[in-house]
This record gives C-alpha cells, structure tokens and sequence, in this order.
C-alpha cells in the first residue's frame, strides 16, 4: 500500500483548516445536503465531505456510511489533497497503490472512489469531497465537472461560517465599536470601516487563536494629505480623504476590515491571507487605484500612497510586533518617492535595529558634543573674494570617524533630534566666527546655517533659536544667514510668515535652499522677506554640457531673481567655466570645490590668514 506523502505545505495547510473551527463540529443540514448530493450526482451509497486533519481524516458530513473518521495514514483522501484535479480509482482492487488498503480489504470495503479536492481561497486544499462505492464505477465527464462544482460550493459553505464565527467573535470582544464613522459612508465603506480599537481586538484575538488562519495587516500612508489639508483647508481634505476611503474599501475583501489611525495613516486588517504574493498583490492594487486624482470643487487633487504589510503565519505572539513590522515596512515604502509598497523582511527588520542604533549613539553623539561645524567658503563669482562660509554638520564618532549628514541627518530627524542638532550648530557656529573675525575684523562676513523642517515647525524650538540670537550676538561686520528648504515651508502661510519676520527683525538673511529642486512658486515665496536664493548644484553640474537645458533654466532662475531683487549664490562650483559662465549670466556668489570643500574651523582660519581678507586665487 502506498501512504500519501505528507505536502510541503501541511503545517500552512493544517493551520489554515483549523481556522474555519469546523473540525469536530456538529452535523449541519447544510452540509450534509452537499454530502447526498455528492451521491446523487455520482450514483454512488456514499458521499463525503472529508477533512484531513493532522492524523486522520474527519467527515464533516458522511451520507451513507456510518463513520465519523479514519486514519490519515491509509486515507484516500490523503493523496488527494496532494492534487488539484479529481483523483478518480475506478477499481481499488485493480489499483497498486490501493488493493491491499485495509479499507479495500475489510469494512467498508471501497472499491470505487472518486475525491475532489476542496481548496481554499488561499490555495490551500483542506479535505475533499468523495464519492465512494463497493462496486467498480465510471464517472463521465458531466458528473466529475458537477462534482467539481459543488466541492467549491463546499469551501464557500466554509467560508461563510468561518467569516460569521470571526465577527461574533470580534463583536464580543469590543461591543463598543462602530464609533469614527464618517458620516456620509457608503454602505460597502461602512461594512469594513471599523474604530481602532476594534481592529485591534480584532488582530489580538486572531493572534490569541493556536489554531487562527494567516492574515494580513497593512498599514497605509497618505504622503500629502496632511500638506492637503494645510494648504487648501481641513474641508477639502476631508472630502479626499473620503473618496480614497470608498476606493479602499471596493478593493478590499469583503472579510477585510480598516480603521483610521490618524490623519494620515491607516490600518487594514485582511483576514485568511495566506502569502506574500497574495498580500502583494492586494497592497500593489490599493497604491495604483489610490494614487489616481481625485476631483474636489474644480481641482484635481491626488496623495501619493506608501503601504507597509506584514503577514501573520503563526510568526508572531503580540499584536504590536506585527503592527510595529507593517510600520517598519510602511517606512521604506514611504521613504521613496512616489506611491509604493513594501512588505516586511529580514533586512528590513535589521535595517530598523540598526536605524534604532544609530539613533540611540546620535543622541549620546550630540549631548557629548560629538557633533562639530565644517565651513566651506561662499566667494563673490566675479571677484574671487571670500564672502562668508556655510556651516556643514559633521559626526565626529568615539573611533575618530568624520560623518557625512548623508549619514546621520535621516537618523536625526527619525530620532527627533534634528532641530536640536541644528541649534548646536549654529551655537557653535557663531562661536567660531569670532575666531574668524579676528583674523580680518574689518571684513564683511555672511555665516550661513541650515534650518530644518523639524526646527521651524516646532514653537519650542524655535523660541530657543530666537533666544539664541538674541543673546549671542556675530562678531561686528557680520550676518547670519539661514537656508530653508522649500519643502519645509509648507505650513500655513501665517504661522511662516510669522516666523520669518521674527528672523528677519533681528537682521537674519534668509534664504532658499537648493533653489529649482522643489516646485517652486516663486510668487509664494516672495510674500516673505527672503533675501537669497542657493541654486541647486544639480543645474550648475549639467553646465559641462553644452545645449543642456539647464543653460535655460539657470538663465530664467537668474531673471526672476533679478526682478525680484533676490541675491543668488550657485551651489557645487567644481570648475573656472562653470564659474565664469555664471558670473557671466550674473550670478552673485559661488560655492563649491572649485574654491575649497567644507573643513574644519583651524583650516578655515588658515584659509582666512593666507588670503589676507583678498581675492582667493582660482
Ligand atoms: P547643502 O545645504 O546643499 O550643502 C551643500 C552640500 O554640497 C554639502 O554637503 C557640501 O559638502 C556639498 N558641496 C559643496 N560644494 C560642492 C561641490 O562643488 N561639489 C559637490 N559634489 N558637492 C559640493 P554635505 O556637507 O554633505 O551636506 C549635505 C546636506 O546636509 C546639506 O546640503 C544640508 O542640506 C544638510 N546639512 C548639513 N549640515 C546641516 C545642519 O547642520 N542642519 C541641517 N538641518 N542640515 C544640514
Ligand atoms: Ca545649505
Ligand atoms: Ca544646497
């Protein structure tokens, strides 16, 4: 006798059946309907829905036959979950792998047996559906595609009590729910928006099961609508908000279930997902669809979408670990740009410790004063003359390493410690200029920083950099001067312009930082009293080239600069050409490694003693 092989799969297989809680459950008449009408449509004394659990098969329903079990080991049912096809024996007796079965050979003395796999949705097959006879039989084709068909109907009949027993149970574990609805939901919307502790409960509870099927948790991460809702009003966003939600929910399973997590995030709880793929699939379809512009009176608005999934395969013992690897991979999705989404892994998940580590020395990084200013000259294009030096942060670390902001900056702003960082910058900063000045105290001298979004978005912070300026003044002949990014002024327009009157009441120069990166709007820009523009190094690079559009680009940026009144200073100089055609097209000021590249303070002052407050030779 030939024992059917245990699949690959069994441990998946067997966890997956027993999440439908239908082993060693009661007789149902809507199951035993399907086992006589396995006889009726084979012709057959016997029809059976049976289930192979991890050492015998069990019958869900047994019509014609008294028996509630029998052993995996010479089950016939056993091979045939091994196939997706029909696995048909028309003569057991006449069959190698079965005649000396001891089913064939005593009680109930099979002779014919026809099984149809019963897969479930996850691909997973659970049991079949057999017909069985003491005669030798045939079955035509009609009869093995009807029986086909109702072995699906069979998973489906599962199907629906597994999804009715999970949200009794969900509902008895958090009767309070149904709170957080918005108000004009769909009916679809409606089924599978859910609060947030009720998901929750929900995730608990499929986890608390030993026998609980795989799912899915994703979180998702509308890029922009906080942005959204910043600059065109809460009104407007709300109303996009709730057309990506009815999205959402058309594309999720019916036995799905989301809530909002805040503003901008959300949750998606997608019971019986069995793989990666199929989870995949899912969050690949929801960052397609949801990305898409939405009409809102007369704009067409549209969010980029991160999606970070993870699966539970019996891989996890809390609700949090799950939750905290979806946000894991809910943050590489969302560090790319555009709309994308990632699923957990192992790399990803040591990538995180490691991001955790990082931060954590950051922190005792930057309260050891590990963390120094480097300045690198900004030079009069047409003069040559040294005019003042931007301040770069470097990460000098206990084994003496020089770190780059490439480096630490993404880690300093996860660790909410950017904004700190930069207040020791410019702290530092201001202290070395007085040992800059000393060496030409008669010189004009702009010392520039960089301000971060974190600093300029926080009321904290920002009172302390106020506080500092006022209490450390620049050396005589000096100003200070901080860059911004454009992205970073992207809160409402009264909460900047406040800030930047403050700045720019105390005499700070302001000004935009790798200028032509962002979408500009110039027009936005000019209602504050910025002073210069930096234009990004990456048009200075393209100069080399001839006929490159960025010739143009750079000429138009210089002519609204002009008309605007606003200095301008071209990043990444590296070469004479680049600076001489810039100079040409009547750019102010320069920077970069045509000059000399961002160096410690002794070396700067060196640089300032050489040149003698004169022209620096090129
Ligand atoms: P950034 O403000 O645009 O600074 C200019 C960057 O270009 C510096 O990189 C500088 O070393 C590099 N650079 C200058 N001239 C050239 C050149 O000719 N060719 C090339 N290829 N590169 C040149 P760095 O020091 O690595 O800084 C990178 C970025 O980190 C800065 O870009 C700035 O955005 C940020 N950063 C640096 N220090 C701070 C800080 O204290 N606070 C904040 N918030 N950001 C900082
Ligand atoms: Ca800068
Ligand atoms: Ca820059």
């Amino acid at each position: 006798m030939l024992q059917a092989p245990i699949p690959p799969d069994d441990t998946a297989r067997l966890q997956e059946l027993r999440s439908y809680g239908v082993l060693d459950s009661p007789d149902e008449p809507s199951f035993d309907d399907i086992g006589a009408l396995v006889r009726d449509i084979a012709n057959t004394p016997i029809g059976i829905i049976s289930l192979v659990d991890e050492n015998r098969q069990w019958f869900k329903s047994c019509i014609g036959l008294d028996a509630k079990e029998t052993p995996r080991n010479i089950s016939f049912c056993g091979h045939t979950i091994l196939q997706r096809t029909p696995l048909i024996i028309e003569d057991a007796l006449e069959d190698p792998r079965f005649c000396d079965n001891p089913l064939v050979l005593q009680e109930p003395h099979i002779r014919f047996y026809a099984g149809f796999p019963l897969i479930s949705s996850n691909g997973l097959a659970l049991g079949s559906l057999c017909a069985v006879d003491q005669q030798p039989r045939h079955l035509e084709a009609h009869q093995i595609q009807a029986l086909e068909r109702l072995a699906r109907l069979a998973v489906r009949q599962m199907e629906l009590k597994r999804q009715s027993r999970l949200l009794e149970q969900a509902a008895q574990a958090a009767p309070e729910a149904q709170e957080g609805l918005a108000p004009t939901s769909t009916p679809r919307l409606n089924q599978l928006l859910t609060s947030k502790e009720q998901l929750l409960s929900m995730v608990e509870l499929m986890l608390s099961q030993s026998s609980q099927a795989f799912f899915g948790v994703m979180r998702l991460e509308f890029k922009e609508l906080r942005r959204i809702a910043n600059a065109l009003g809460e009104a407007t966003a709300m109303v996009l908000r709730q057309e990506l939600q009815e999205r959402l929910a058309a594309l999720l399973p019916d036995n799905a279930s989301c809530c909002e997590l805040n503003d901008q995030e959300w949750l998606v709880l997608t019971p019986f997902t069995a793989t990666d793929e199929q989870l995949g699939a899912l969050a690949a379809a929801i960052t397609q669809q949801l990305q898409q512009p939405v009409g809102v009176a007369q704009q067409l608005l549209s969010s980029q979408v991160a999606v970070g999934a993870a699966l539970f395969q019996g891989n996890y013992s809390s609700a949090n670990d799950l939750l905290s690897d979806a946000a894991i991979a809910l943050r590489n999705a969302a560090r790319r740009p555009g709309s994308h989404y990632s699923c957990i892994d192992l790399a990803s998940r040591i990538q995180a410790q490691q991001d955790l580590q990082l931060e954590s020395e950051l922190r005792r990084g930057l309260s050891t004063g590990q963390l120094e200013p480097h300045f690198q000259p900004l030079f009069d294009l047409q003069t040559k003359r040294l005019m003042g030096v931007e301040a770069l942060a470097r990460w000098r670390s206990v084994n003496g390493d020089l770190l780059m902001p490439s480096l630490f900056l993404a880690a300093a702003e996860r660790a909410e410690l950017l904004g700190e960082l930069d207040l020791q910058m410019i702290r530092q900063s201001i202290a070395a200029s007085h040992a800059m000045a000393r060496v030409h105290p008669q010189q004009a001298m702009v010392l520039s920083l960089n301000l971060s979004g974190a600093l300029l978005e926080s009321p904290t912070l920002l009172d302390e950099l106020f506080a500092l300026i006022d209490a450390e003044p620049l050396p005589p002949n000096w100003q200070l001067q901080l860059e911004m990014l454009e992205v970073n002024l992207q809160q409402p327009e009264a909460d900047i312009a406040h800030t930047l009157d403050q700045l720019h009441q105390r005499g700070v120069l302001l000004a935009i930082d790798d200028f032509g990166t962002g979408y500009s709007s110039l027009s936005r820009l000019n209602r504050f009293p910025f002073h210069s523009l930096k234009v990004d190094m990456s048009f200075v690079k393209l100069l080399d080239a001839p006929d490159q559009p960025s010739n143009r680009i750079l000429e138009v940026i210089q002519a609204m600069a002009e008309a605007l009144e606003l200095h301008t200073t071209a990043e990444g100089v590296e070469t004479e050409a680049q600076r001489q055609w810039l100079q040409r097209q009547g750019f102010h000021w320069g920077q970069g490694y045509l000059l000399a590249k961002p160096m410690p303070l002794q070396e700067t002052l060196n640089l300032l003693l050489t040149h003698q407050g004169a022209a620096v030779p090129l």
